[in-house]
Formats: structure tokens, sequence, C-alpha cells
């Protein structure tokens, strides 16, 4: 029998799915048991080629639409996703493992969000009016046309949405291709925005690895590429995204600083630490996996972490009471496990976890490493995983000066009953989405986005519009036009 995860055809393509089995075929593997739930094709050239053709064309017509009328439509798929909010999350859950007591909450949601927030700005991205005496210059805030949306796996409705709202709220059209290891979700906010009422062909979505994604991103039609993934991958689509001159916003890793002064609230502080490791069993970019502990609570820390990690539900993902979920992929788990490895050959503390579950799929325990140096492996590489690496601290000038010793600078967070130090330390350290007394929120209305090789652009809040759009400058002249010959 069919899975209920298993979609309708691979692809998405001019409002409607689309199959050509000739494709190189992409098992979708539920993480919580190991089982194959489903199967798509990656995109043969044609489809990439009937994708590309299909948003160049539909872009034209969605671009002379009023704004009003394209974020109408926008508002509206935000309305149906919250409708099926609970069948999405679902979908969510076997696309990437993660527990539905997350996707419930994380996901569609997130997703609604953003097309809600982009639907209501559409209507509003006028120009100025620049006076210059009898003359003036008028501005126009236009599409740049045909975009490109890749995305990483731990989030796959929410980048969707986090990029196409905002594209197809300027009057861009998309194709997207998700990660080849979770493919399901980004076709329903495809399905969901037709029903909404968007025009055919303004978002698609076509699947593949990165061969697929190579294809679109240097074909010339395209005028921007909005990549969310890893570093590496990042320096490869940035480089081919210049030799056409694209518009790029790049969303990549990170190995982010949480800094704990000894006056924080230990309770705040650790619920904190473990928002920034443990969500999405440590699959999040933002992560703050240097956790960095004034030394005259350390101990105090770690024990009540210990603690409240061994409170972490490892289970069926599809069970509410679950609160920890598998790694996306085996491939992942042994990654992640062979950085686990690392740090106890390299002689960091084991808290607590440091192992394989004795489970079904790819479940790994919540994991804490103290006595963490700023040389070691776990605590210069982006780990994407439940690994969080505890280092001490005496002075805050110290902290600051480690905490910035990465080419990463994605986010940042503070933990400090003294709101001047807070401000002083967000100040100082190089990153975009930072947190004071908190840590891993990410509303809609926020901007979010990477300094150093954590990437380049900002998704979300009005920045967004910003690098979904271009603009235009027209000069009117009143008068006689002087020229010297
Ligand atoms: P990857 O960099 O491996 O892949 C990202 C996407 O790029 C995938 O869809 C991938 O395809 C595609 N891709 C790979 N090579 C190319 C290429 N040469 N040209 C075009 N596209 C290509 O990242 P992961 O999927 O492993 O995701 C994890 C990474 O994403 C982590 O580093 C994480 O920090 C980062 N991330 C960043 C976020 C942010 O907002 N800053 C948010 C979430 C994750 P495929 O995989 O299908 O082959």
């Amino acid at each position: 029998m069919t899975h209920p995860a298993q979609p309708k055809a691979s692809h998405f393509i001019n409002g409607e799915y689309v199959e050509d089995t000739a494709g190189t075929p992409i098992p979708v593997i539920y993480a919580a048991t190991g089982e194959q739930i489903a199967t798509v094709y990656a995109a043969t050239p044609a489809i990439v080629e009937q994708a590309l053709s299909t948003a160049k064309e539909a872009q034209k017509a969605w671009a002379k639409m009023t704004g009003t009328e394209r974020g109408r439509i926008l508002r509206r798929a935000a309305d149906i996703m919250r409708e099926r909010n609970h069948d999405l999350s679902v979908l969510e859950t076997y696309d990437t493992g993660k527990p539905l007591q997350e996707t419930l909450v994380a996901d569609a949601t997130s997703g609604a969000d953003a097309l809600e927030y982009f639907g209501g700005l559409a209507a509003s991205l006028t120009g100025e009016h620049i006076p210059l005496g009898e003359d003036w210059v008028y501005t126009k805030r236009e599409a740049l046309g045909l975009c490109v949306g890749i995305g990483a796996w731990n989030y796959p409705t929410q980048i969707a949405c986090w990029k196409g709202a905002p594209a197809l709220a300027c009057g861009n059209s998309m194709v997207f291709k998700p990660s080849e290891t979770t493919p399901l979700c980004a076709l329903k906010v495809a399905e969901i925005l037709i029903e909404a009422g968007a025009p055919a062909g303004v978002f698609n979505v076509v699947q593949g690895m990165g061969e697929v994604g190579g294809a679109l991103v240097t074909d010339p039609r395209v005028d921007k590429v909005s990549l969310t993934g890893s570093v590496p991958t990042g320096k490869k689509v940035y480089v081919a995204a210049a030799e056409g001159m694209k518009h790029v916003t790049m969303e990549l890793g990170g190995k982010s600083p949480l800094i704990i002064f000894d006056d924080a609230d230990i309770d705040n502080a650790v619920g904190g630490a473990i928002n920034g490791n443990f969500y999405s069993s440590g699959q999040v970019c933002s992560n703050g996996t240097r956790v960095f502990v004034q030394k005259g609570i350390k101990e105090k820390f770690l024990a009540r972490l210990a603690e409240r990690t061994g409170n972490a539900i490892l289970g069926d993902p599809m069970d509410e009471a679950t609160s920890f979920g598998p790694m996306v992929t085996e491939n992942q788990m042994n990654i992640v496990l062979g950085y686990i490895e690392k740090g106890k050959e390299e002689g960091a503390r084991l808290i607590c976890g440091g192992n394989r579950a004795d489970k079904d799929g790819y479940f790994i325990e919540p994991t804490v490493f103290a006595d963490v140096t700023d040389d070691m492996t776990i605590a210069r590489e982006e780990i994407f995983g439940p690994v969080m690496s505890v280092l001490d601290f005496e002075t805050e000038e110290e902290v600051v000066a480690r905490a910035n010793d990465t080419e990463f600078g994605l986010s940042a967070g503070v933990f400090t009953k003294d709101f001047t130090r807070a401000h002083r330390v967000i100040g100082n350290l190089e990153a975009c989405s930072c947190f004071i007394n908190s840590y891993n929120d990410a509303p809609v209305e926020a901007p979010f986005g990477g300094v150093k090789a954590s990437g380049v652009g900002r998704e979300n809040s009005k920045e967004a519009i910003k690098h979904f759009s271009q603009v235009k400058s027209v000069y009117v002249r009143m008068g006689d036009v002087e020229a010297a010959f």
C-alpha cells in the first residue's frame, strides 16, 4: 500500500504535479524507523527547462498585478496552511523526523506567518518622490524577476515559505529546489499557493541533488538565488551566481556563542542552552553550540543542565509526548557520532549523552561536553546535531574575543541581569541574529541572517524585501534639455 507521505508526483510546475521517472530515484526515508516511505525522481534537464521557462513567463503577469492582489493570495495561503496545520505537521515529521510536538508549532505555522507577513507588506512596496526644483525623480520598487530558492533539510516548509513569500510579494516568480533529503513539504506549499489563487507557474518545485541546484543557479534566465545550506555549498553557489551577476541571499552555517554571566538566572540560562542546542535534535543553523559559562557558576550550571537534559523524551516522533527526535539521516547520525568521538578523544569531559540511543531510527542522545577548549574540533566546526560544548571564561573582554574567534557569524546570545553589560556585549559580537536572556526565537518580523562566512543578505522582516526587489530611478525634466553642442 502506498504510504500517505508519497506525493502525487515529484515536481510541481505550472500549477500541477509533474512526473518524469527518467530522473534519478530519490528514496525518502523516515528517520525514526529507517523505513522508506516515498520515492521522488530528480529533475531531468527537461523538467528543469519546463520549470524555468514556465516561471519566467508567469512572472510578467504576476508582477503586473497590484500588491494588494498578490498580498491577498499570500494571506489566503497562510489561512489554508493554518487550517491544515495538523496534516502538514505530520508530513513535516515524516520528511524530517522532528517530533510532532515541535512541528505542530514551528513549521507550517511559521510558514504561514511568513505568507501572512509578506502578504500584508505587498501593497506597501512603494517608491519615493524626490523634488529637484521644477524637475523631479521618482523611484519604483520593482521585482528582480525569476528567483531560485534552494533549501536545507532541517525546516523544509519554513524555508520554502521564508523564500517564496517575500519573493512572490515583490512580484517575482520562484523555482524552489528542496534538499534531496526532505523533498515532500515544499510540494504542499506549491499546492496551497495554487489553491489560494496564485497564477500557475509563479511558484514551482523541482527535486534533485546539487546537480539540479547547479543547473538552476547557472541558468541565464535566473535573476536571483537564495540558498539555505552549509558554508562550502554557499561558497560554490555564490561563485556560480556571480558569474551571471545574479543577486544572492546566503543563509549558511554557524558555530554561535551563547555567553552566560555569573549573575544570570540559572534556570533561564539552562533553558536557553537547551533551546539553542537540542531543539530539532540540534539541527538548527543558529544554534548556540559554544556555551561560555563564567567560572563561578559553572558546576551549578552543569548540574542543572544535566538534570533537565535527562528529562528529554526520545521516542516515536508522532507521539506528542516525545520531545526529542532522531537525526534526519543515517549519514548525519554518523557524522555527529564522529564528532562525539572526537570530543572524547580530544579530552572534553562528557557530562551526559554521548551515544547513539538504543532505538530503531537515527537517534543520538542529547550530549553535553564540559571543559571544552577553543582549539577542540567540537568547538570549531559546525556539528549540526545535539552536541553542546560548554567552555569556561573569567572576564567579559576575554569571552567577547573568544566568541568572535570563528569564521562564522550567524547568531549570538547573552544571559545576564546587567542590561548595560548585555547590550555592550551584544554590540561587540560579530553576528546578525542576537538574543538577550533568550535563544533561538525567529519571528518573521525580525531580520535573520549571518555575517562573515555565515552568509549575505537577510531573510524575514522588511529587510527581506530589499533582497527580492530593486529600485528603479526615473528623472523627469519639465523644461528644455541643455547640451554642449
Ligand atoms: P547543504 O549545503 O549540503 O545543501 C543545501 C542545499 O544546496 C541542498 O538543497 C543541496 O542539494 C543544494 N546543493 C548542494 N550543492 C549544490 C550546488 N553545487 N549548487 C546548487 N545547490 C547545491 O546543506 P544541508 O542540506 O546539509 O543543510 C545543513 C546546512 O544548512 C548547515 O550548515 C546549516 O547550518 C545550514 N542551514 C542554514 C540556515 C540559515 O538560515 N542560515 C538554516 C538551516 C540550515 P542536495 O542536498 O539535495 O544535494
